[in-house]
């Protein structure tokens, strides 16, 4: 084998701290497409590419975050993890903790779980618990749980995940010589904006101390987007009951608010708010257009571009990064449902080759 991706901690070794290093638990995530969205640059007038995190282990960006979290975890002797999960962390957790011999136990929010998520943190052995309550609450009770009883907490507010998270900053300059102009990227929990801004900054020689040459020339300015019913950072104050069908980032009260405002101010960014009409709309020239099946999370970010796009935002010729988070087949319902809302049924038709070039148009 000539060269195989070894996984972020290894990659990145230098860029990242030496206790997610002594006992490393890898399945080989990172090393994801940049692909050039060639739809999405007509479309805004800039120069498009999405980072396709979906190619990750268990099909979101959290594994970026849960190698080094649970190597640090496996470090210290850890036994048990928790985290509370709209789904793709339980799935990623239940995938690093299996593959650690640890127990990883999983507080989801009642019925607001996508069911490829759901079955996989089944699959992978986690005890999985259905909380009477949302997101919030699921996080609240796990980060007492992890004080009070010898269990780990791996969400996002563990600092070890945002080390591992903004590996995703490196590879993106890495690929294209240096840093977009412009970042883009949906905003649940915040950990994934603030993991970016702090790449990016590394990267630029910022806050990365001597050891660590600039690798960028600059860092972009970074745009983030909510969904409109789950928008606590737009409103400016928390949401009780979020409401929006993109459920990873269903979430009213950001852990890691104070970090995603400062990355939108420092970087001279912003954070909008994006309906779930144009998270589908965005959904669907994804997957027909562009060639990419994400999560309907995953489009917020291609949503807030577009919407920005339509109203003369987007600067002519800006090189755009834009993160879609996670894969399409986590949550594929969306893609079975016409703009309209019914059901998309397919076509039957017998077993011959002029019916079936009768129904294809070909005749
Ligand atoms: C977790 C997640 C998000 C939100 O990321 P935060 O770090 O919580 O802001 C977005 N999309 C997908 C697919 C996710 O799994």
């Amino acid at each position: 084998m000539a060269h195989q991706w070894r996984g972020i901690v290894a990659e990145y070794a230098d860029r990242l701290p030496a206790h997610v290093q002594e006992t490393v638990v890898t399945l080989g995530e990172g090393g994801t497409p940049l692909v050039p969205a060639p739809v999405l640059s007509d479309r805004t007038g800039a120069e498009v590419f999405v980072k396709v995190e979906g190619m990750n282990p268990t099909g979101s960006f959290k594994d970026r975050g849960m190698t080094t979290a649970i190597s640090a975890a496996a470090g210290r002797g850890a036994k048990a993890v928790v985290c509370a999960s709209t789904g793709n962390t339980s799935a990623s957790a239940a995938a690093y903790a299996t593959r650690a011999g640890m127990i990883c136990a999983v507080l989801v929010p009642d019925g607001k779980i996508a069911m490829g998520k759901l079955s996989q943190a089944i699959a992978h052995g986690a005890r999985l618990l259905q909380v009477d309550g949302n997101f919030d609450a699921c996080l609240v009770a796990a980060r007492k749980l992890a004080e009070a009883y010898p269990v780990e907490l791996v969400n996002s507010v563990n600092p070890d995940r945002i080390e591992g998270q903004k590996t995703a900053s490196f590879e993106i300059v890495d690929a294209l010589g240096d840093a977009p102009d412009i970042h883009v990227l949906p905003v649940g929990n915040a950990g994934n904006i603030t993991a970016y801004w702090k790449g990016f900054r590394e990267y630029a020689g910022l806050d990365a101390g001597a050891a660590h040459p600039a690798v960028a020339t600059r860092t972009p300015v970074i745009w983030g987007f909510q969904a409109a019913g789950a928008a606590p950072i737009v409103a400016g104050y928390p949401i009780d009951e979020p409401e929006t069908i993109a459920t990873a980032i269903r979430i009213g009260n950001p852990a890691s608010w104070a970090q995603a405002e400062d990355a939108r101010d420092t970087s001279g960014g912003l954070i909008e708010a994006v309906t779930d009409e144009q998270i589908l709309a965005a959904h669907r020239v994804l997957s027909a257009e562009v060639g990419v099946f994400v999560e309907p999370a995953s489009a917020a970010g291609v949503a807030g571009v577009l919407a920005l796009a339509e109203a003369g935002r987007v600067p002519q010729g800006a090189r755009i990064v834009i993160t879609v988070t996670g894969h399409g087949l986590k949550d594929p319902q969306w893609a079975l449902r016409t703009p309209d809302g019914s059901d998309v049924q397919p076509v039957r038709v017998s077993a011959d080759v002029v019916s079936i070039a009768s129904a294809l148009g070909l005749d």
